[in-house]
Formats: C-alpha cells, sequence, structure tokens
C-alpha cells in the first residue's frame, strides 16, 4: 500500500461524505442522536487537511497518525471504531513489512483491510447482524480478500466490492440493532438503514471510484 493511494482516498473520501450530508444526517437522525454527518464531516475534513504533513511518511506511519488523529477529533462511537479499523491496518502493514513483496499489491490492502475490520469488531464488541457499519464493512472485507486471491484485477475488485457494500447497506434495514444508540429503539429501528453502515458504503464506493478512475 502507497503513501499517495491512501492520501488520495482520503481526500476522495472527505468529498464523498460533504455530498451526502443529506442521506447521512437523516439516518442518524431517525434512529440516533443525529451527530453522525457531523462526526464523519469533522473527521474527513481533519484527516484531508493533514496530507501535505502525511505525504512523506511511510504508509504504516501515516495510518496511525490517522487513527490517532480521528480518536481525538471524533466524538461518539464511531470515533473508536474508525481509530481502532486505522490502528489495526498500521499493525498490519508494520508488522508484515518483510513479508509484503511476497503478496500481490490487491491481497496486501485487502490483508491490511481485514486487519483492520478484525481490530474494529474487536473494540466494539460487536459483529455482523447487529445493524452497525460491520454490516457493511465485514461482507466488503471478505469480497475484496477473495476477489484478490483469485488474482482478479482492479476493476473486477472494485465493482464486486462496491455491490457487496449496497448488499451490506441493505441488508441492515430490516435488523433490530443491538448495538449502539439504536440499540434502545427495539423494532422501531426496523425499515431504517444504519447510519454507520451508509457512511462506510459511501467510503467504499468513493475510493473504489478513485480506482476505477485510474
Ligand atoms: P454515536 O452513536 O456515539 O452518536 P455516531 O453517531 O458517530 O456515534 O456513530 C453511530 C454509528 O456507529 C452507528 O450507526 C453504527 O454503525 C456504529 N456503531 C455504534 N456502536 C457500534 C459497535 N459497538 N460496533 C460497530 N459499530 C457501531
Ligand atoms: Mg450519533
Amino acid at each position: 500500500m502507497k503513501t499517495t493511494f491512501i492520501l488520495s482516498s482520503a481526500l476522495a473520501i472527505h468529498a464523498a461524505i460533504v455530498a451526502h450530508e443529506v442521506d447521512i444526517e437523516s439516518l442518524d437522525r431517525a434512529i440516533g442522536d443525529g451527530d453522525h454527518y457531523i462526526n464523519m464531516k469533522r473527521g474527513s475534513e481533519v484527516i484531508a487537511s493533514m496530507v501535505n504533513e502525511l505525504l512523506p511518511l511511510p504508509p504504516d506511519e501515516v495510518l496511525q497518525k490517522i487513527s490517532t488523529k480521528l480518536l481525538s477529533t471524533i466524538g461518539g462511537a464511531s470515533g473508536a471504531l474508525f481509530a481502532s479499523f486505522f490502528m489495526g491496518m498500521a499493525k498490519y502493514l508494520k508488522e508484515n513489512h518483510a513479508k509484503i513483496n511476497e503478496l500481490n499489491a490487491n491481497l496486501e490492502t485487502a490483508a491490511a483491510f481485514a486487519y483492520g475490520v478484525q481490530s474494529m469488531m474487536m473494540r466494539g464488541k460487536s459483529n455482523v447482524g447487529e445493524k452497525t457499519m460491520l454490516d457493511v464493512l465485514v461482507p466488503v472485507s471478505t469480497t475484496f480478500t477473495i476477489a484478490a486471491a483469485h488474482g482478479k484485477n482492479i476493476a473486477d475488485i472494485c465493482r464486486e466490492v462496491k455491490n457487496a457494500a449496497d448488499k451490506g447497506l441493505e441488508y441492515t434495514r430490516d435488523l433490530v440493532a443491538t448495538k449502539g444508540r439504536a440499540a434502545g429503539l427495539g423494532e422501531r429501528a426496523i425499515g431504517h438503514l444504519d447510519p454507520g453502515a451508509k457512511s462506510c458504503q459511501v467510503m467504499v464506493h468513493a475510493v473504489c471510484d478513485l480506482l476505477l478512475k485510474k
């Protein structure tokens, strides 16, 4: 994974979050406390503003700095969860540095992503089926790993990953939440998409679209 890829993704993510303000905002208003869009905007904006400072650093250090910054900038449950995700990715890259040349580049990114998702699950004590962002991130991770392991090209990987993100998001609609603020709503959460799952679907699309343009 290259620093330039991480930073161009960060810029694309910031633009995509802002472009989806209405969707994200209305979902957390319906089944949360209404701050998720503000949290995501604040987090993605601060990382976008650090691009010049991060550009000379190796990828694992960039991810580690992103993690620390998100922890202190985004409030709420999602701040700690995204911080764990990026810390997990950073740790994977740092510890597997020697092996990286043996893997294909897409598989390396998929493995780091999977490690990030695992870290998030441990932090949130959560799993798929609980109406959270994991309902998008887990199938995205699995799809990415399988497609990369089959040696598929980046265009095919991105198309499959975007599809997995869309399906994962839609899957949250009919779930009862067992984690986060929506857990207090019981069956009243049914019929609404999870806000965290929506912002993850938006971010996954933004990064894939960036790669598809290349
Ligand atoms: P808060 O819930 O503290 O107001 P946000 O509104 O920023 O924080 O984020 C809410 C989102 O966080 C939810 O929509 C859900 O996707 C995600 N979330 C909350 N708790 C967990 C958890 N334990 N594991 C995974 N995701 C979670
Ligand atoms: Mg909230």
